[in-house]
């Protein structure tokens, strides 16, 4: 039965969330202007580009500010996971790039396809040359489907396949596959993860959960297997605390878990998949539907230059930065936000929020020659489907730490005002974090 709170407590959610609360933001961040005549130029016009630009427009009066991104719709992501459930439709998400952006910022639509950082040099997809003083990286995570043998985007709507991560459209075509294995009456179901870090690490566990809710709605749950195929060893999520509750709550719906295993290809004719064991042997399976998630890194231009990792776990994957100051730890004259960012967590729009303030910071001590006091602790939130209708608030940061936001909500605890949050209030918290207003 879902829990409706009291109207008190709705008030009060309502009240936080309005003030910019939820999805924690470091108080006291919003910068003084300062005067520099910089040429700042932003890489990536997604949810950390774009909330960059309103900020560094509002602090940074008499500099010049040029945003870089080729894709004309904005995508709010987050919203994916509806769509895939059969709850949203793809219009819900999608609105203009250039409906966001302050007066004063320079869009230009094209992607950057070399960086120099030593001549401080951009070349773009156009052939535009552009030198910058300050750069901003936030050109999000890359989808990496091509390292799945047999597995072509274009394949998810298809012989049941889907992909929550696939853009709108692909998650309608996921949703739609997952209906049609519905209406086939019985079958399998494979659910895998992938071994990189990915975004919104919650979303592979969110489509368990609502496939599992459409099953049991429609009444014949138990004329179908789902199975879960994980890299990990006993683990599908990196903090304890959500990971125990998932691996308990699926043994209690019988849901199958796999651990150590990696999709490593698929015939979509045959509806068959392969996954390798981590002792090298290779498994294959058979299903109905599958929910791929693709390995991810940061995009090949960021791999290709000398602001990747050159060693440890993020190497040659993800933007080289400083995890609590966010300035690259080589090049002090280039910053990271969002899901490019090799740091241990933060590939969340609430991490977005949280680190936007702190880069912004940041930037402004950098311009003003002092030292760099603002630091991101981690903070990565997402509200946890558990069922189509109940969530849990997830909200942690470096180390695993648990942070939650609200002191009348149990980070451990599923709940209909958690769902409510996902579903109703958390669009408006991310459109005014684009905005640069929390
Ligand atoms: C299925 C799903 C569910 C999610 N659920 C949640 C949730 O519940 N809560 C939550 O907080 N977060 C959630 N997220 C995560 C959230 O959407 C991302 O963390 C957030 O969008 C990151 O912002 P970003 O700007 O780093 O990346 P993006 O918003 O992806 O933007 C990156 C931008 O960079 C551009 N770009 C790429 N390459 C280049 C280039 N060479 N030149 C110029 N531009 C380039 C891209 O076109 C894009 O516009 C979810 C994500 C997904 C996919």
């Amino acid at each position: 039965m879902n829990q409706v709170p009291s109207l008190p407590l709705r008030r009060k959610l309502l009240l936080s969330l309005a003030a910019g609360a939820t999805l924690a933001s470091p108080a006291g961040l919003l910068a003084k202007p300062l005067y520099s005549k910089a040429r700042i130029v932003i890489l990536g016009a997604g949810a950390a580009g774009t909330a960059m630009a309103n900020r560094l427009r509002r602090s940074l009066p008499s500099a010049s500010i040029t945003l870089i991104g080729a894709r004309a719709q904005h995508h709010y992501q987050p919203g994916y996971t509806m769509i895939a459930s059969g709850l949203w439709s793809p219009q819900k998400v999608l609105s203009n790039t250039g409906q966001w952006l302050s007066k004063g910022i320079d869009w230009l639509p094209e992607d950057v396809a070399v960086i120099d950082p030593l001549q401080q040099q951009l070349n773009l997809t156009n052939q535009q040359q552009i030198g910058y003083d300050l750069l901003v990286v936030a050109t999000g995570c890359q989808l990496n489907y091509h390292q799945i043998d047999g597995f072509k985007p274009e394949l998810i709507g298809q012989h049941g396949i889907g992909s929550v991560y696939a853009g709108p459209d692909g998650a309608k075509a996921t949703s739609e596959q997952i209906d049609a294995l519905i209406t086939q009456g019985e079958g399998r179901a494979l659910f895998t993860l992938s071994d990189t870090p990915i975004k919104c690490a919650g979303a592979p566990l969110k489509m368990t959960f609502t496939t599992l809710s459409r099953l049991e709605k429609s009444g014949q749950r138990e004329q179908f297997q789902l199975d879960f195929f994980s890299p990990y060893h006993n683990r599908v999520f990196a903090v304890p605390t959500y990971n125990d509750f998932v691996l308990k709550r699926w043994q209690e719906q019988q849901v199958g878990f796999y651990d150590q295993r990696r999709l490593t290809g698929l015939d979509a004719s045959a509806k068959r998949a392969w996954f390798q064991h981590s002792d090298g042997t290779i498994q294959q399976e058979d299903y109905d539907f599958i929910h791929v998630v693709p390995p991810m890194s940061a995009s090949d231009v960021i791999r290709q230059s000398d602001l990747v990792w050159q060693n440890g776990s993020f190497a040659n994957d993800w933007l080289e930065v400083d995890q609590y100051s966010l300035q690259h730890r080589r090049y002090p004259n280039v910053f990271g936000v969002g899901d490019v960012i090799g740091t241990p967590f933060g590939k969340t729009a609430a991490s977005v929020k949280m680190q936007a303030p702190v880069a912004e910071t940041n930037i402004l001590a950098y311009l003003s020659g002092q030292p760099l006091t603002a630091r991101y602790n981690g903070y990565t939130s997402c509200p946890l489907i558990t069922s189509i209708g109940r969530a849990i608030l997830s909200e942690f940061g470096y180390e695993g730490k648990l942070m939650p936001s609200f002191s009348f909500i149990d980070p451990t605890e599923e709940s209909w005002l958690v769902w409510l949050m996902k579903e109703q209030m958390l669009q408006p918290a991310y459109n005014a974090m684009l905005h640069g207003k929390v």
